[in-house]
């Protein structure tokens, strides 16, 4: 006999914002007083006194129900480096912290790295994360960190980074050996799960053209998307960038690129002609003394950009924190207030805009009937939201974390009632094991 569909409903929401206009009012979909059926994995049904039998109900009266956040830019073992270099740049950053750390994790570190971060990431809302690992990752390091995004419940996308950013980064790795991984990996651990996907990570350094030629080229042959830092310092102009993109063919929309900070205004056309994607990774930029994107301009080119968190570079996961900054760092930037993004846009960006950036559309982002049951539940309530003027507003300005009640992916609840779901045992304890080694093995790097 079939086993049947689990559902779940969550009854009685002041607001839901669908982030679907075909299905609520407005540019985000809104629908007030309404309920949300979950349906096994799918959304099965929005809209006012859904009649349901044999649902688990969840009581969401008072609260705001949306869709979860997508993070597009991510590098979840760097919560072992949480505190490293925290006033140091991107250039000192990468010496002190992440270059000499990557080769040297062991499976658990990753493991571990990566379970504390995704956790982290759930607690903020985001039901879908791109962890872009590290270049120079062994691959025991990468099953790791594989597993444990897995095991995390999230939906993901893991770039697998082949390309050194710099020589010693490489540490001698065969490009031949790295293809080979990336292969074994999509077919082994990635394709078989319905949560996962993959894309592949790389430099584009004008030294190391026919390296990134090859991954052009391999990212092309697996159907995948090829995800790039692109001028986040300044400094990054002596790479050349972007002739090693136009030399190497992969300017297009199955390119996607972190940060692009640093753009002229033929660069940005370029971008735009090609249907190149972006993600901003604002508290990244301001901590590592970036820079601050060309929002307003990519947008007007008709750019599609996501948001990201940047992984350690930032420390805590706070996708409100993301959206205030993405907004404010234009408004200080061109001094108005009347620029893109709005509220409503930032909100927009955090979910299906990241969707979009991934083409992922067709399956998350919004809580149209039919995607997938990707879900968050706030509560406007609490002592730092309330009381409610304008709900909207106050989810990007005034919401935190600790809002965030429930978050579903797939149907199934990663956060309940406030709590962490599936958190393994000795989680901390063996981080802070694994940190301990790092520590002392960036004291022999010296
Ligand atoms: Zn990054």
């Amino acid at each position: 006999m079939q086993k049947p569909t689990s559902k779940t409903l969550i009854r009685n929401a002041d607001l839901i914002i669908t982030m679907d206009p075909d299905v609520g009012e407005g540019p985000l979909g809104l629908i007030r007083m309404a309920d949300l059926l979950l349906e096994g994995d799918r959304i099965g049904a929005v809209g006012r006194n859904l009649k349901v039998h044999g649902a688990t109900v969840v009581e969401a009266s008072g609260q705001i129900v949306m869709p979860g956040f997508v993070d597009v830019h991510n590098h979840l073992h760097e919560s072992l480096i949480r505190g490293c270099g925290t006033d140091q740049d991107l250039f000192g950053w990468l010496e002190a912290c992440v270059l000499p750390i990557a080769p040297r994790l062991s499976e658990t570190d990753a493991y571990v790295g990566v379970r504390l971060s995704a956790l982290d990431l759930i607690s903020t809302g985001v039901t879908t994360v791109v962890d872009w690992a590290e270049l120079n990752t062994p691959k025991w390091a990468i099953w790791g960190n594989i597993r444990a995004l897995l095991d995390s419940g999230l939906r993901f996308v893991f770039a697998y980074t082949a390309g050194a950013y710099t020589d010693r980064a490489s540490e001698g790795r065969d490009l031949r050996e790295v293809i080979g991984d990336i292969q074994y990996v999509k077919q082994e651990l990635i394709d078989p799960n319905p949560r996962g996907s993959l894309q592949i990570g790389s430099h584009p350094i004008i030294s190391r053209l026919e390296e990134f030629i090859h991954i052009t080229a391999l990212a092309r042959e697996l159907g995948v998307k090829l995800h790039i830092h692109l001028l986040e310092n300044i400094k990054e102009r002596r790479n050349q960038p972007m002739e090693v993109l136009k030399q190497a063919g992969a300017l297009g929309p199955d390119l996607l690129v972190a940060h692009a900070i640093h753009l002229t205004d033929e660069e940005i056309a370029l971008l735009a002609a090609h249907e190149v994607r972006i993600v901003h990774n604002p508290l990244s930029n301001m901590r590592l003394a970036s820079g601050i994107i060309r929002l307003p301009e990519l947008h007007a080119a008709g750019v599609k950009v996501g948001l990201g968190l940047d992984g350690g570079a930032n420390d805590t996961s706070d996708m409100f924190n993301v959206m205030r900054t993405a907004i404010g760092l234009q408004r200080v930037r061109l001094l108005r207030a009347d620029t893109f993004p709005s509220v409503v846009e930032v909100l927009r960006m955090a979910t299906r805009g990241g969707a979009e950036v991934l083409d992922m559309e067709d399956q998350i982002g919004s809580l149209t009937p039919g995607k997938k049951a990707d879900v968050i539940i706030l509560n406007p309530a609490d002592f730092n939201f309330g009381p409610c003027f304008n709900g909207i507003g106050q989810i990007v300005f005034n919401a935190q974390p600790v809002n965030i009640k429930w978050v579903f992916v797939d149907g199934q609840p990663l956060k309940k009632e406030g709590q962490l779901m599936n958190i393994p045992p000795d989680l901390m304890q063996k981080a802070e094991e694994a940190v301990g080694r790092i520590k002392h093995r960036l004291e022999g790097y010296k």
